[in-house]
């Protein structure tokens, strides 16, 4: 098999939340894991509604998440391609010049609607003769062009749901050009499929119905098509659809929030998989557990709770490499032993600052310290230096001049030495304080 090409095809009408993202991420794990490319294509043909903000900001949306495009392209740059690919469907006699207003449409939907008929373009256009179009255009109309679908089943096998297949005769010969000249989404997008080499295409299932139109569009333009996967949706927790337009989970905000890109990226490709729900590590470990085949059909809920409880294990267990950048970055001293001592009581990156400054000092002296146990377990801690087993030798001894054990013995020494009730094991925590601060901090 040739290495696979594939696109993510956003509009830049608004920034990408976590279902669009699951949709690049499943184009770009598919790709790579087959040494093949990622083209990021902007579908801003909208003149109106894509703006250059929204497109860089999906590029660092997508690049946070792992992602780095092999090609980046923009429709708003191809429309020669577009004006190029219409002639070649009109001189086929694939694309034809249609006048009906919207109302008129209408009305001829009203009246299909009264004799139980179904909602199809009737092809009333094809009928008519050069002396009537021209008399039209006379009237001041512009054509709007209809793609003439051939009455067939479309059928492929999809990636992730198997043989598929779309009635055409139930379909309306699509307009691929609006009145005022303008592209709709579907042929730019066959036609930039085509001159790119796309071999897979993977996006969500609200494009089945397209596949039935542009797999017809693509055999006409090229004489073949790629395939097809249609993976399902993401809803938020009560199962409702994701919008961009309400800013929905978008990657920007769970950036904003410190969550880990590769927390992020787990969650939108692994649920509604057969895969456990699970934080991985790298994108390399990711895409070896991306298997199209064996996504599920139905919409897949993303839930808040559920990332953060990732985060915190995906942080838990990051070595200090990999966070050292982004602490310096974030204002917090940190060296691999603080970063050992502190990771698991973490839920955002964030929250290591509290503990450099819990260990840099000084800390608010909680009120109401057994002052005299603490006087006791002060005359037993040892000089430095100190190491992991330090705690524990030193509070042995605390434990056998006064008779305490378990929270009575230790609960006293980490409030005098933290200020806080609950926090990173103190055998961690005891020589990142250091033997200087730790007997102010029992005085
Ligand atoms: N711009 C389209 C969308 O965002 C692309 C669909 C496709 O992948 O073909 O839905």
């Amino acid at each position: 098999m040739t290495a696979p090409i594939v696109r993510f095809a956003p509009s830049p009408t608004g920034r990408i939340h976590i279902g669009n993202a699951r949709t690049a991420l499943l184009n770009y794990l598919f790709a790579k894991r087959a040494g093949g490319q990622f083209i990021l294509r902007y579908d801003d043909t909208d003149l109106e509604r894509s703006t250059r903000e929204f497109a860089d900001g999906i590029a660092t949306d997508i690049n946070w998440l792992g992602i780095k495009p092999d090609h980046v392209i923009r429709q708003s740059e191809r429309f020669a391609l577009y004006d190029e690919a219409a002639n070649r469907l009109r001189a086929m006699g694939r694309l034809y010049a249609c006048y009906e207003t919207e109302d008129e449409l209408e009305r001829k939907r009203k009246r299909q609607a009264a004799r139980h008929l179904p909602p199809v373009y009737d092809r009333a256009a094809l009928k008519l003769t050069d002396e009537e179009k021209a008399a039209l255009e006379a009237e001041g109309r512009k054509p709007h062009w209809r793609y003439l679908l051939e009455d067939r089943s479309v059928a492929w096998t999809d990636l992730v749901r198997g043989p598929s297949h779309v009635e055409s005769a139930s379909l309306s010969d699509p307009v691929l050009i609006r009145a005022d000249g303008s592209y709709l989404y579907t042929l730019p997008s066959v036609v930039d499929d085509i001159a790119m080499g796309v071999t897979h295409v993977i996006r969500g299932e609200d494009h089945v119905t397209n596949t039935g139109v542009q797999i017809q569009i693509f055999e006409t333009l090229s004489g073949k098509s790629p395939q097809f996967g249609h993976h399902n949706l993401l809803t938020n927790a009560s199962g409702e659809g994701l919008s961009k337009r309400l800013g929905h989970f978008s990657i920007a905000s769970l950036r904003e929030a410190d969550m880990e890109p590769m927390a992020v990226a787990s969650l939108a490709v692994l649920v509604g998989s057969s895969e456990a729900v699970r934080a991985v590590p790298s994108m390399d470990e990711l895409g070896g557990l991306v298997d199209l085949s064996r996504l599920s059909r139905a919409p897949a809920k993303f839930d808040e709770h559920e990332l953060d409880a990732l985060n915190a294990k995906l942080l838990h267990q990051l070595p200090f490499e990999a966070v050292a950048a982004r602490l310096a970055h974030l204002g917090i001293a940190a060296d691999e032993a603080f970063w050992l001592a502190v990771r698991g009581n973490l839920a955002r990156l964030a929250d290591a600052a509290q503990w450099a400054d819990i260990v840099a000092g000084p800390i608010a002296k909680p009120v109401g310290l057994d002052a005299e146990f603490l006087a006791t377990a002060l005359s037993f801690l040892p000089s430095e230096p100190w190491d992991h087993e330090t705690w524990g030798a030193w509070t042995n001894k605390v434990k056998e001049a006064t008779g305490r054990k378990g929270k009575e013995l230790f609960m006293p020494l980490r409030l005098a030495l933290t200020g806080l009730e609950h926090g990173p094991e103190l055998k961690l925590l005891l020589p990142l304080i250091g033997e200087e601060k730790a007997r102010l901090r029992l005085a």
